[in-house]
């Protein structure tokens, strides 16, 4: 064979491969086949632009300047409660870095992260699931985010390995069981519901029993979203507990979904539902959406529910298990 000809053709072949690699690397990801994956690219700190910019512009200024005068810390404590992270919280922390006494900017922004930290340090954030199937149940108000969350939580066990089954006892709204079912389709995972106004503790129950003769790990339970000031409608979803406690011996896990942009306000509701249903972990949502992400700090500081999970965006990756150190290192970032 001519020499030249050869070299022409390994060299085609090679250019063939390399396009073909090319187009299967560029195509993976939008593949609607593609494996669901909950790892992310982009970082904590960018997900919390807004909070990081407003809180890390602030304190960036005020270490210009130097820890040494009585402007200083109220305009510490200032920045702080600007974040949401508390009154409380916020004057703790101040005291606190105020009595470490820092001799220069560092260490002011050492003690500061240090004493961040310590308020959310000590909480048991993982989800306890032992059931079989282990039952969680997600409240909170209307339009937090409880739907998206949800499956966000099923694509996260789902990728863990874990099957899990949604039950949509949101029997309120029209168009919920269409979300869930929508978001079931994507994160690949069954779910049973109930007709439109159907009592949502009777599909509690189906669900529950679906969950269990199909021995999926874990059930997931989407309740409408309620305002925490009518109160049978509150008693509806300690019904709606009460009928899975009976059924699985235990609820696993109960989910109070907050809305980080609602601030301080979202407050309240921690302790209308806690009241009604044990509430095990708070999921705070659309942290991407607020320049107030010191909220986990005020939540935490003031009802000692853990924060498990944080929203930082619309997609089913953007629910990550809340990180404390993650979380300070990214708020202060631009401080
Ligand atoms: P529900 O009424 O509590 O079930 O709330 P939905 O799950 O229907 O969510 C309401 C809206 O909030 C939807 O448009 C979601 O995409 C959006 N959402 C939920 N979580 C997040 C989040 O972490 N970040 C952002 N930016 N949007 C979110
Ligand atoms: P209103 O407070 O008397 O104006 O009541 P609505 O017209 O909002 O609702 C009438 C009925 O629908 C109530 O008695 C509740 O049983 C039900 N309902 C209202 N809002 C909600 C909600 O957010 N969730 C659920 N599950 N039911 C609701
Ligand atoms: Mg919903």
């Amino acid at each position: 064979m001519d020499p030249v000809f050869l070299v022409a053709l390994i060299a085609a072949v090679l250019v063939v491969a390399v396009i073909i690699v090319l187009m299967v690397r560029r195509k993976a990801p939008s593949s609607p086949d593609a494996p669901m994956t909950v790892e992310t690219d982009r970082s904590l700190a960018d997900r919390l632009e807004k909070t990081r910019r407003a809180l890390g512009g602030r304190l960036k200024d005020l270490l210009s300047r130097g820890p040494a005068d009585e402007d200083f810390w109220s305009g510490l404590e200032e920045a702080l409660i600007a974040a949401d992270v508390g009154v409380v919280a916020s004057t703790r922390v101040v005291d606190r870095v105020r009595a470490a006494a820092p001799d220069d900017v560092e260490e002011a922004r050492k003690a500061l992260h240090d004493e961040l930290l310590a308020t959310l340090s000590g909480k048991d954030r993982d989800l306890h699931l032992t059931g079989s199937p282990a039952v969680m149940v997600v409240v909170g108000v209307n339009g937090v985010g409880k739907t998206t969350s949800i499956a966000k939580l099923a694509a996260r066990l789902e990728s863990n390995g874990s099957t899990a089954l949604l039950g949509a006892a949101d029997t309120f709204r029209a168009a919920a069981d269409a979300q869930l079912r929508t978001w079931a389709d994507r994160v690949g995972v069954e779910i049973v519901g109930g007709q439109p106004g159907a009592d949502p503790a009777s599909v509690a129950f189906d669900s529950f029993q679906a969950a269990r003769s199909r021995s999926r790990d874990v059930l997931i339970v989407d309740t409408a979203g309620r305002l925490h000031s009518k109160h049978n409608l509150m008693q509806e979803l300690g019904k709606i507990v009460r009928v899975l406690e009976r059924e699985a011996g235990s609820v696993d896990e109960v989910l109070l979904v907050l809305d980080a942009t609602t601030g301080q306000n979202g407050m309240a509701q921690i302790k209308q539902f806690t009241d009604v249903v044990g509430v095990t972990g708070i999921v705070l949502t659309k942290l991407d959406g607020t320049a107030k992400g010191g909220i986990a700090v005020a939540i935490e500081q003031d009802y000692g529910v853990p924060v498990k999970f944080i929203g930082v965006g619309e997609g089913v990756e953007d629910l990550i298990p809340f990180d404390p150190t993650e979380f300070v290192d990214a708020l202060l970032a631009d401080a």
